[in-house]
């Protein structure tokens, strides 16, 4: 057994297992698995082996789609045949919503080359007689997946890593991390059988390895107390069970017919699919508990939880709907396991918080899925420090430091409850909330805002009248709070509107070295004292990784703003670059503040007058102008007895001011701008809103337009791009080229729906890009969109389609900025 590796993968179930495997590939020739009892003994032995190409985001499609593909290529490779039914998934709607949702998921297959057919219920009910269809709209029908035998393909990936030289130890554990600077150093314990347990021996030994990855499945809250970290990853119990041979399936079958696709009843929380001339039914089922939230117990092995029938029960009987020959086939067997979750489902894939190369894949729930392509992308970010799609959505580092235990599990448990809601793009789940408030949300409540959750915090997404429920305006089309919306986008274009964007990450940097080392790690000149700048860090690839808003408040004095959701995210990436760069550039102190400023966003043309009412000043009819403070300029002023750093920019691209407040002042801010503004008509003001104007200015959203995929001169930013100046990640920004571009669409629609940003673009017959950005544009009067197209067709005038609820619409690439492009509106004076 080696004690010196590149590489160390935790884990041996399907996913740990894959990254070994695609690390070797990759070029790493000092591999090693080290698995605390047997490969697969975790979640993966039990696992029903379906592999549904059906997801709704585009990295995990791609990850989803990848391991279809590769697990079709191990048999020729490894000579072991992993059972790959390739039979397909048939994911049946029984409401016009359900249909809406496929059509809106269709988008993201075809961006991701994922093909689908449509079926109609008679087309169904010819093919597969046994289905009872008549109380059904449709189906979506993929062709190309199955399922797998779960242990098979695990083994399969083993063997394959075996012969890439990988060297995989069973009945080892690894049980302290400790990084020397260079390397870690992983104290490993020998298990020993004990009465029927798993237990440590007193055999240690310490192996170095310069990467570790982490894929320890349900023993995720152990992993997480060794590394010193926070992993949301926790189980929640999962059932299926086996039916007995149903006759007229063997029947069906003996008269030469093909397998039935696996059967997806979304609308009853179950899937279904052959086995033996029998059923398999899983299903979703309602109160499922967390498990394992303080460890896995050692005398649970390869083990069950007893089965709960009465808790799917509703599930079963509505099997017994949809395929009633099966009303007479008994229980053959039932499996009851932990089924990891996270609280958005998506897995936590990509470097550890605060830890150097440390990976995790962690927190996987549709894990066989989703193996194969975890270990391609992980292994490209590890070998090669980026992965060819933006793997951003699946960072661990979507949750913070706030995230605890108990709202991991609760919101877990809720995650599987939610598996066959219908995904409405405006959805937003309950559990847990509220959890991370601003002082002034008990007003805003009040006033009848409608709360989103964005990185644990309360932001309202639009008011609405009192008695208004979110939950049911939700759609895949306009939903019920679209007026809401449209009223406060024109507010803001024509009187003045009032937004919360307390929620930004805001970070201080400041010390000796501080200029130094931003003008490295950002790609705009860096502002003047008491200016402001847009900026972007690079990737080492020279793609986007963190937007920044920057202030300087002294010559070494900086105020850093960037997106609300990604707070740990940019933290991590920002602490790590500075203490790289320290000995080089001095000192350089960097302080999370995100939590001591609140944030109102004032806006519109009336926006002056609000704060000229307030503003505490010798001569307040010139404070707020043009002369005095200038656009794109910050000054610390007083409004009331409340000290504000203000800062003159709009995201809605008005006239307007962002004013970053002391947090327990935010109420008597609130109430202060309030009166003031209802002389106005000063209108509280939403997420949703903004997000609509802010594409009519064509201002580019982080997770959206900018993202790990592509580079600032291929979001068309180069404005914000001093070629003049060394940064980081230049080279390879310049030598990536413009593979594609981004651009803003008006779009001609249907009467009762506007994109949602992740749409297909159509120029002719052929694809030609995706949509990043949707919405509405009240200036124009239809919607609206950005996003990404090759870079001969990023011309204004460009007519293109949008595919929408399975059709094409016209659509034209506009100018930048299609709304004010010569920001007059913003640079107004007063
Ligand atoms: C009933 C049921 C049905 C399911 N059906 C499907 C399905 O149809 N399709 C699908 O895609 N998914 C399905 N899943 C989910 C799937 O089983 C998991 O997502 C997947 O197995 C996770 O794989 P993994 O490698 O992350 O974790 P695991 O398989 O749990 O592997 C983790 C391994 O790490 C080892 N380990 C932990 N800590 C250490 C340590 N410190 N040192 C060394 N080793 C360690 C463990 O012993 C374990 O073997 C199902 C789950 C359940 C419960």
């Amino acid at each position: 057994m080696k004690t010196q590796v590149k590489a160390l993968v935790v884990g041996g179930g399907a996913v740990g297992t894959s990254i070994a495997y695609h690390l070797a590939k990759a070029g790493w020739d000092d591999v090693m698995l080290l698995e605390r009892d047997e490969l697969t003994s975790g979640s993966t032995w039990h696992a029903a082996g379906l592999l549904p190409l059906f997801n709704m985001s585009f990295a995990t499609t791609h990850i989803h789609k990848y391991s279809v593909d590769f697990y079709k290529s191990l048999e020729a490779e490894t000579g072991l045949n992993a059972g790959f039914a390739v039979v397909g998934n048939l994911r049946m709607a029984q409401t016009q919503e359900r249909m809406d949702e496929f059509m809106l998921y269709a988008s993201t297959a075809e961006t991701c080359d994922v093909p689908y057919v449509w079926m109609t219920p008679d087309e169904i009910k010819a093919k597969w007689p046994l289905i009872r269809t008549e109380d059904l709209k449709g189906a979506l029908y993929h062709n190309t997946d199955g399922y797998i035998n779960p242990a098979d393909v695990t083994q399969a990936m083993a063997k394959g890593a075996r012969q890439r030289g990988v060297e995989i130890v069973r009945k080892w554990q690894a049980d302290a991390f400790h990084w020397n600077g260079d390397a870690w150093e992983v104290t490993c314990t020998k298990m020993v059988e004990k009465g029927g347990n798993l237990v440590p021996s007193d055999e240690q030994i310490v192996i170095t390895a310069e990467h570790v990855v982490t894929a320890s499945g349900n023993h995720a809250q152990t992993t997480a107390k060794k590394l010193g970290i926070k992993i949301p990853a926790i189980p929640v119990e999962h059932q299926f069970i086996v039916m007995d041979q149903d006759p007229a399936l063997v029947q069906f079958r003996s008269e030469g017919n093909v397998e039935h696709p696996v059967i997806r009843d979304a609308d009853a929380q179950s899937y279904v699919r052959e086995e033996r001339g029998g059923w398999i039914l899983g299903v979703y089922e309602k109160n499922a508990p967390a498990c394992f939230e303080y460890g896995v117990p050692d005398s649970f092995r390869a083990d069950l939880f007893p089965l709960d029938l009465e808790r799917i029960e509703e599930q079963y009987m509505a099997m017994i709907h949809r395929i009633p020959s099966c009303e007479e086939s008994g229980l053959k067997d039932d499996f009851n396991g932990p089924i990891c979750y996270t609280p958005d489902g998506n897995p936590l894939v990509g470097p550890a918080p605060g830890l150097r190369n440390m990976w995790l894949a962690e927190g996987f729930s549709f894990g066989i899925t989703a193996a194969g392509g975890t270990g391609y992308y992980l292994a490209q970010m590890m070998v090669h420090g980026e992965a060819e799609i933006d793997m951003a959505s699946l960072d661990p580092k979507r949750y913070g430091n706030w995230m605890t235990t108990e709202f991991a599990a609760r919101k877990n448990e809720e995650c599987y409850d939610h598996v066959y809601i219908l995904h409405h793009p405006d959805e937003e789940r309950p559990a847990c909330r509220p959890l991370r408030t601003s002082p002034a949300y008990d007003r805003q409540a009040t006033r009848g805002a409608q709360f989103g959750f964005v990185n644990g915090w309360e932001r309202p997404n639009y008011y609405a009248p009192a008695g208004f429920n979110d939950h049911d305006s939700r759609s895949f089309r306009r939903g019920g709070w679209w007026q809401y919306a449209v009223e406060e986008a024109k507010a803001i274009r024509e009187g003045v509107g009032l937004i919360d964007a307390t929620a930004f990450t805001k970070h201080r940097i400041t010390g000796a070295g501080a200029t130094a080392f931003l003008d490295w790690f950002t790609t705009n000149k860096l502002p003047r004292v008491g200016r402001i700048n847009l900026t972007y860090a690079l990737t080492a690839h020279g793609t986007t990784r963190t937007e920044y808003t920057i202030v300087r408040n002294g010559e070494n004095d900086y105020y850093l703003v960037s997106a609300g959701a990604w707070t740990a995210y940019d933290q991590d990436y920002l602490f790590k670059a500075i203490e790289d760069k320290e000995a080089e550039f001095g000192r350089i102190n960097a302080q999370d503040v995100t939590t001591q400023w609140g944030v109102f966003a004032i806006a519109g043309p009336k926006s002056r007058d609000v704060l000229a009412a307030v503003i505490k000043d010798a001569d307040p009819a010139t404070a707020l102008s043009n002369k005095r403070f200038p656009w794109l300029s910050a000054q610390k002023i007083e409004l009331g007895m409340c000290p504000v750093n203000a800062i003159r920019v709009a995201y809605t691209g008005e006239l307007g001011w962002e004013l970053h407040h002391p947090i327990e002042m935010q109420n008597y801010l609130f109430d202060l701008l309030e009166k003031a503004g209802e002389p106005h008509g000063m209108k509280l003001v939403g997420a949703r809103a903004q997000n609509w104007l802010r594409q009519e200015k064509s201002y580019r959203a982080f997770g959206n337009e900018l993202g790990r995929d592509a580079t600032p001169l291929e979001a068309d930013l180069p404005r914000f791009v001093d070629l003049s100046k060394d940064f980081h990640g230049k080279d390879a920004m310049l030598e990536k080229g413009i593979r594609s571009k981004c651009v803003t669409l008006l779009i001609d629609g249907p009467d009762d729906a506007d994109p949602w940003g992740r749409e297909a673009l159509y120029h002719g017959d052929t694809r030609v890009g995706r949509l990043t950005s949707g919405g509405y544009s009240v200036a124009f009067g239809k919607s609206i969109g950005m996003g990404y197209v090759k870079p001969e067709l990023a011309v204004v005038g460009t007519q293109l389609q949008v595919k929408m609820l399975d059709q094409l619409w016209p659509a034209v690439i506009v100018e930048d900025s299609p709304y004010d492009p010569q920001n007059a509106a913003i640079r107004a004076d007063g």
